[in-house]
């Protein structure tokens, strides 16, 4: 059996801080939207936040919707600030609702830079970006998320329901891939 933990060099966050981080975050949203007499919408955007998004909402008491997304963003070689493609559209409005968009990682910023304009777009009252992990040194493109759950140094990281090449969403950790795995491949 190719066991996935042996491409790991080594953990960055365990299960255990992971769910502490979940716990932060679900705090700092009801502070936000428990009381805002609102719809709250997640849009988790697919595939990565898949694992996230479960674990964030079991931890929000309160009413709220979840909806998924699938985008992928572009860098700035033919648009000057690149541009976002919807591959999974949302197939409800979200005007006059509170969104939070769920993510699992921000690297250059453009995905969510993109999506949170569209978002805004369609009449949403607010739109918020919640990231589970964020490497603010790969930004290429001014943008902040109004919730963090980890800053991470400019490394490659899966689990978690993040991938390299579809495979090691499902370990239950946030590790650095080996360099072995991806060597020679790019
Ligand atoms: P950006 O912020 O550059 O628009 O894109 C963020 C996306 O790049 C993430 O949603 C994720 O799909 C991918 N990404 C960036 N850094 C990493 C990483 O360290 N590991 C994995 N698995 N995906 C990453
Ligand atoms: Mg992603």
């Amino acid at each position: 059996m190719h066991n996935l933990s042996q491409d790991i060099e080594r953990v960055l966050l365990s299960e255990r801080e992971l769910g502490g981080i979940c716990d932060a975050l679900a705090a700092q949203l009801a502070g936000q939207y428990a009381d805002s007499g609102r719809e709250l919408v997640f849009v988790a955007v697919l595939k990565g936040s898949f694992v996230f998004a479960a674990d964030l909402l079991r931890r929000i008491p309160f009413p709220c919707a979840l909806e998924f997304m699938k985008v992928s963003s572009y860098g700035a070689e033919s648009h000057s600030s690149g541009f976002i493609q919807v591959h999974l559209d949302l197939k409800r409005s979200v005007e006059g609702a509170d969104v939070v968009i769920l993510e699992d990682i921000i690297d250059s910023g453009r995905t969510l830079q993109k999506l949170s304009g569209l978002l805004a777009g369609r009449g949403a009252h607010s739109v918020r970006c919640c990231t589970l992990l964020d490497k603010p040194a790969r930004r290429e493109v001014k943008f902040e998320a109004d919730f963090v759950g980890r800053c991470i140094p400019d490394v490659f990281v899966v689990g978690y329901g993040l991938d390299y090449s579809e495979r090691y969403r499902n370990l239950p950790y946030v590790g650095v891939l080996s360099p072995t795995v991806y060597a020679g491949k790019t």
